[in-house]
């Protein structure tokens, strides 16, 4: 029913040639500058465009500051979650509204730098139906952070059924049919990069260098960024199921070798240190860690399932601007 949300909701308006999208969560201190350079990129493309800020239940002022924008720029669009769903959520839901011919997710921190955008549109005129910005480097960003997410995105590209690019987020160009296939996806996991990649349309990279945040802090702290890390790869992939069968296998050979070992040390010295307590003591820890290890990989499927299955709603809206309120109506009732 994920795919009549989307198809009741995403209208397109055949004026707007691009919809930028951008979710929001408590960034007070980077939406005024965001919307400066917004604009101009804006002015010089001089096409008809809109922005839609995704407030994903902000705390603090940012809602406020969107609405004060909308007053003074019709382009300037917004919904506003009822609480905080998360980044991948807010895409999603941006999506679900754009009305462009194309739509172009990037952060509101500034650092996918909106001047990119001109390229990605032209690349889109070349054919391309999906743009994704690359990068090629990270400023101020820690070590940590970048080796976490260096060594994640290449144990992905291994693990995934489907190809998806290596150091890339969120940032791009996609267009109408793309959205529309993603709209008409209606899992609840939803890892957005992967999910585009999946679609299999026609599309290229284009390389930035990635700036530092703007202001304020990451709203991606550690735990997120792990879960994040956990979504992509279960969603796309069942080699960490797979996993647990080669853990038993590997576990009952040394088990094979070890009665063999047993035996013989009998057989040889009846006093070998080798088959008293300690011996029995560091085996059921270890098959004991292999079992919950292997519980625990069983359980981010079923949970997964779990979600799938309770079909509730994507998020929840609390106020739109600038979008009919019948929307608002639709993405709110249950059987959507
Ligand atoms: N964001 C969001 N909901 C969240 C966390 C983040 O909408 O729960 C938004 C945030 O406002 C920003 C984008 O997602 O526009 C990326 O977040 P952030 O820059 O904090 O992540 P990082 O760049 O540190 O990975
Ligand atoms: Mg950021």
């Amino acid at each position: 029913m994920g795919a009549k949300i989307a198809n009741m909701i995403s209208s397109q308006d055949p004026n707007l040639i691009y919809s930028l999208v951008i979710p929001i969560y408590n960034e007070e201190d980077t939406i005024t500058q965001l919307y400066d350079r917004l604009s101009k990129v804006m002015s010089q493309l001089a096409l008809e465009s809109e922005i839609i800020l995704v407030d994903d239940g902000s705390s603090d002022r940012s809602l406020n500051m969107i609405q004060e924008l909308r007053n003074k720029d019709p382009r300037v669009r917004y919904i506003s979650f009822a609480r905080n769903f998360g980044h991948q959520i807010a895409v999603t839901a941006g999506l679900n509204f754009v009305q462009g011919q194309v739509a172009i997710v990037m952060d509101a921190d500034l650092q996918d730098p909106p001047e990119l955008v001109p390229d990605m549109l032209k690349l889109w005129h070349e054919g391309f139906k999906i743009v994704y910005a690359q990068r090629i480097g990270r400023k101020d960003e820690s070590c940590f952070k970048r080796l976490s997410v260096y060594l994640f995105y290449r144990i992905l590209r291994r693990l995934a059924d489907v190809d998806i690019p290596i150091d890339t987020g969120d940032f791009c160009l996609m267009d109408r049919q793309v959205i529309e296939a993603l709209n008409a996806m209606p899992e609840r996991n939803r890892y957005v990069r992967g999910l585009r990649a999946w679609t299999g349309f026609k599309q290229t990279a284009i390389s930035y260098e990635r700036d530092g945040r703007l202001a304020g802090e990451s709203k991606y702290p550690f735990a997120k960024l792990v879960s994040l890390a956990i979504d992509g790869i279960v969603s796309f992939s069942r080699v960490p199921l797979r996993l647990a069968t080669y853990l038993g296998l590997i576990t009952a050979i040394f088990a094979i070798v070890m009665i063999g070992l047993v035996i013989y040390w009998r057989l040889t010295d009846p006093n070998s240190q080798f088959i008293g307590f300690a011996m029995i003591t560091v085996s059921v820890f270890f098959l004991g860690a292999v079992q919950l290890i292997c519980i625990g990989i069983l359980g981010e499927y079923i949970g997964r399932i779990y979600e799938e299955v309770k079909r509730r709603p994507i998020y929840t809206l609390k106020e739109i601007g600038g979008l009919s309120n019948k929307i608002l109506q639709d993405a709110n009732t249950h059987n959507l």
